[in-house]
């Protein structure tokens, strides 16, 4: 075992604040690194130590900074670090730079990052462990031609997907194959500008599927359970707005495929730490595998809820050592894992949903939170005197609650989001009220394109 004594997190905002917490509860000592523009930021100042990055990078180009990060690590004598969500978390360079330099990484290997690192990998690696995946190829398309090919054999609508894309981007739904050769050679254009390659594949596009996904841990002794599911088909441009566990309205049958694929794939590649394997559900209740992310997601706050474990904790104890059985960890078996109720997540951001969810900027001049039973609060940045500056996401706080009842948790979402006020950047809070509010997603019967589909959440 390592014994951690000193934790460097190299990411911002609420989910550096997030693993701070963790690591504090650990009685493990904490370090911020942070850009010029977060020198004011309050994420830096509830670490014990903090750390200028390089003022010349920019704001995001700081945080991707590995020489610097690298160089402030063993300066600080940190013995692991922690990357969140986003900038460098799924970097396998990093993992590499860590461990060549006698730290820890709080993730999984490399190797593991390398292999599932790109969409076009990680179907590959569902392939081999035989979990179904959606219609389409299992590799890049060198042309037109092939994409043509491919798209016929599947049929239309499909998909035309960058093997690098993330957050939403690089997708694009193609209806007629008269389009198809423009769209194919933008989609390639764009990937390189975007991601660095042209790497392209085509897969069936599934009409208004729910997106379900599995929390898993693994150890390093081959150990892995899962932590229950959360449906997380709100979303808009496909990217998620309301999260919740469990997957309640997904038949058991499904569900119990969705669970045994994820640990059957990650048994297969020796997955270590915690994960998220991401499927779109159809119509008929037939899973597919779209992605696994090797790192905490933002909505990991749900599954906390439902189940009880800390799950930055216990990727913490993992990279120390732990097994999952152990003492520490305390996660017997898969049986000792259980769901109990229901927990929702809102992402409160500074988003004008009367104006197409433009970012708004600028200083918050009054802040009151909703709280109260069965609601926890995930943020950092949310304050009065907060400055909510255009370089970063627009994040503000996560609001998750927890009931017994799926009804009763969307009745303290909403009640906490009620509560709620902020002014000087406008939010989006109207509009996950009105998400709350309505029928279609308190049955639990969302699918993605909820949102597009429903004009009177925007009202
Ligand atoms: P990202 O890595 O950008 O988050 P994902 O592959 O996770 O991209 O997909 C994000 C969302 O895009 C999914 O939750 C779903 O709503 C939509 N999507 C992706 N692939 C398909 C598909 N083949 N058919 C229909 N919708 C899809």
């Amino acid at each position: 075992m390592k014994q951690f004594k000193k934790v460097l997190v190299a990411n911002r905002g609420e989910i550096a604040i997030r693993v701070f917490r963790a690591l504090n509860e650990l009685g493990i000592v904490t370090v911020s690194i942070y850009s010029k523009e977060d020198r004011y930021a309050l994420f830096r100042s509830k670490a014990d130590e903090s750390y200028p990055l390089n003022p010349d990078k920019g704001p995001i180009d700081a945080y991707l900074d590995i020489d610097t990060i690298i160089k402030i690590a063993l300066n600080a004598g940190v013995d692991a670090i922690h990357p969140g969500y986003g900038f460098l978390s799924e970097n396998p360079e990093f993992v590499d730079a860590c461990e060549q330099n006698g730290i820890t990484f709080i993730g999984p290997s490399s190797d593991i990052m390398r292999a599932m690192g790109d969409k076009i990998s990680s179907k590959q690696i569902a392939i081999a462990a035989d979990v179904p995946i959606i219609p389409g190829v299992d590799h890049a398309m060198k042309s037109y031609e092939e994409a043509a090919k491919i798209a016929d054999m599947v049929g239309y609508p499909i998909m035309l997907k960058a093997s690098n894309g993330g957050g939403g981007r690089g997708m694009r739904i193609v209806n007629d194959p008269a389009d198809l050769e423009k769209e194919f050679n933008e989609a390639r254009n764009e990937s390189k500008k975007a991601f660095g390659d042209d790497m392209i594949f085509v897969e069936k596009y599934l009409k208004g599927p729910k997106h379900i996904e599995v929390q898993v841990i693994g150890d390093n002794y081959g150990n892995v359970v899962h932590l229950f599911d959360r449906d997380c088909s709100v979303q808009r441009r496909h990217q998620k707005v309301v999260e919740y566990a469990p997957a309640f309205t997904i038949p058991d049958e499904t569900r119990e495929k969705i669970f045994d694929a994820a640990i059957r794939l990650c048994k297969n590649v020796g997955y270590v730490n915690a994960g998220t394997l991401e499927f779109l559900v159809d119509r008929d209740n037939n899973p597919y595998f779209i992605e696994m992310n090797p790192r905490i997601q933002v909505e990991h706050t749900v599954s906390e809820m439902v189940t009880g474990i800390d799950i930055v904790q216990a990727q913490i104890m993992v990279a120390e050592g732990y097994a999952l059985d152990s003492e520490e960890i305390h996660i017997k078996s898969q049986e000792d894992v259980t769901c109990n109720g229901y927990s929702i997540q809102t992402r409160v951001t500074s988003e004008d949903p009367a104006n197409n969810f433009l970012p708004d900027t600028g200083e918050m001049t009054v802040y009151r939170s909703g709280s109260g039973n069965g609601i926890r609060l995930d943020g950092g940045c949310a304050y009065v005197g907060a400055v909510v500056s255009p370089h970063y996401d627009s994040l503000l706080v996560k609001i998750i609650s927890h009931d017994r009842t799926f009804a009763g948790a969307v009745r303290k979402s909403e009640r906490a989001l009620q509560e709620m006020r902020i002014r000087g950047v406008k939010t989006n809070i109207p509009f996950l009220i009105n998400v709350l509010n309505h029928p279609t997603f308190q049955s639990g019967q969302c699918y993605t394109t909820f949102i597009e589909e429903t004009p009177e959440l925007f009202r």
